[in-house]
Formats: structure tokens, C-alpha cells, sequence
């Protein structure tokens, strides 16, 4: 259909003067700014890693796997991650959930993220329905070859452990009681993602989840890697 001509907003080319056709005060408007910025020199330097930088509350580092209250791990292996992931980096095999775990069909025998092809857009967080995975505010975690950047169950559940204390990444992807293992009862079933309250996911207290105080990790792959030891030792997850 052809736009009617009512809600077309015409705008006219402004006219150019003698001086604007000159350019001198767009030059000269040019060399003040110059000018300001060498008397009135404001470094910005981070001086990276002695200072940590402070992190907005809604950065994406890297994910973590969470655990439930009995310590199990919450994903429940619905796929919904990975169906969501635009990058196609989430790889998971489902078993199905031994009979001692009456509140799920199944879980993830193994979970495989590539964060070297990670985005770290956040869509996976935003997809699952029982808050297992969350993007936490590591950023620093490094590895000398793909294989290390490639996370698998055991180190995302090592992050969880290294991370839900630090007062920093607290479990904040909040969105009602949607499987077995969600936490929270006391919030609407989400309905379709538009019907999603608006206040749903920003609760107020810092019992209810939401980040609060600065949002600097010191990290931390020693750390994770002395929980991922730990758990190898006691065998299990
Ligand atoms: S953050 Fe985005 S790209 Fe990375 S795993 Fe999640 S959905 Fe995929
Ligand atoms: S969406 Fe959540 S529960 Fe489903 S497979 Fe991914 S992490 Fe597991």
C-alpha cells in the first residue's frame, strides 16, 4: 500500500550561507575542540590488569552452568539453548535423568559450549526455562587452544561454584516456575515472551536476584580450575 502522503514528513535542505560555504567555522569550531582537549587533558587510560575495570551490571562474560539446591545440575537438557543460540555453539547430550530425580525426564550428560564462537549475545539465558544457564561477569578467561576455551559440564558447573558468592554474579535469570527445577513458585508461569511482566525479572531486593553493588570480577581461572580439581578429586558433580 502506498504511504499516504499526510504522514510524510518533507524536509527542506537547509540553505548554505556565504561563511558555511567557506568552511572556515566548521574549521574553526574543529581546532577549539583540539584546543580544549590539549589544555584540559583528562586521561582515560585503564592501567589493565593492575585495575580491574567496573563492569556494567548487565555484561556478558562468560556462562556458567548453576546448580539447584540439592547441588544437581539445574539444566534439565530441553535444548532450548541451543535451539536459540545464533552462533550454533552450544552442544548437548541428553540422558534420561535417573529415577532418584522424579522432577525432571532428563539432564545433560554432557554439555559443550565454544566460547571462542560464542557472541556472548545472551540469547541461550534469555531462552532457558529453569535458570541452569547465566553469562557471569568473567571476562578474563583465557586458554592457549580452542580445546581449553571449550567449555564442557564440569567447568561451567566449576564456575558456578567460583562465582554465586562473589556478591557479583549472583543467579539473577529469574523468570517464574517453568520446569521442576525452577526455583521460584511464587511467580506467574510465563505466558508468551510478550506477556512477560514488566518488573518480572527486575525484582528490587538482592534476595530476588538482580545484580547489585560494582560489578568488578577479580578473577579467577585459578580459581574455577582448583574447583573443576576439586570436584574431579570427589568424583563427580
Ligand atoms: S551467548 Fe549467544 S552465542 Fe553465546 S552461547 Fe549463548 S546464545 Fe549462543
Ligand atoms: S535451555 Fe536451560 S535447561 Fe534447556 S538445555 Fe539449555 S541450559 Fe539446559
Amino acid at each position: 500500500m502506498p504511504i499516504d502522503s499526510k504522514d510524510v514528513t518533507w524536509v527542506q535542505e537547509p540553505e548554505i550561507g556565504f561563511w558555511e560555504a567557506t568552511f572556515l567555522p566548521a574549521i574553526v569550531e574543529g581546532l577549539r575542540t583540539t584546543m580544549r582537549h590539549v589544555t584540559h587533558y583528562q586521561p582515560t587510560t585503564e592501567q589493565y590488569p593492575e585495575e580491574k575495570p567496573e563492569l556494567p551490571l548487565h555484561y556478558k562474560g562468560v556462562h556458567r552452568l548453576n546448580r539447584d539446591d540439592q547441588g544437581r545440575v539445574k539444566c534439565v537438557a530441553c535444548m532450548m539453548c541451543a535451539t536459540a543460540c545464533p552462533a550454533n555453539c552450544i552442544t548437548i547430550t541428553a540422558e534420561k535423568a535417573p529415577p532418584e530425580w522424579p522432577d525432571r525426564d532428563k539432564f545433560p550428560m554432557e554439555f559443550i559450549l565454544d566460547e571462542l564462537r560464542c557472541i556472548y549475545c545472551g540469547m541461550c539465558e534469555e531462552a532457558c526455562p529453569c535458570d541452569a544457564i547465566e553469562l557471569t561477569h568473567l571476562y578474563d578467561m583465557t586458554g592457549q587452544s580452542r580445546e581449553e576455551m571449550t567449555f564442557n559440564k564440569e567447568k561451567m558447573l566449576a564456575i558456578f561454584d567460583a562465582t554465586k558468592d562473589s556478591g557479583k554474579d549472583p543467579v539473577r535469570t529469574h523468570r517464574g516456575r517453568l520446569s521442576g527445577t525452577s526455583d521460584f513458585t511464587n511467580l506467574p508461569t510465563l505466558g508468551p515472551a510478550t506477556s512477560v511482566p514488566a518488573d518480572d525479572r527486575s525484582a528490587k531486593a538482592p534476595t530476588a536476584g538482580v545484580i547489585h553493588g560494582t560489578a568488578v570480577m577479580e578473577t579467577a581461572w585459578e580459581q574455577v580450575a582448583d574447583k573443576i580439581e576439586d570436584k574431579r578429586s570427589a568424583g563427580g558433580n
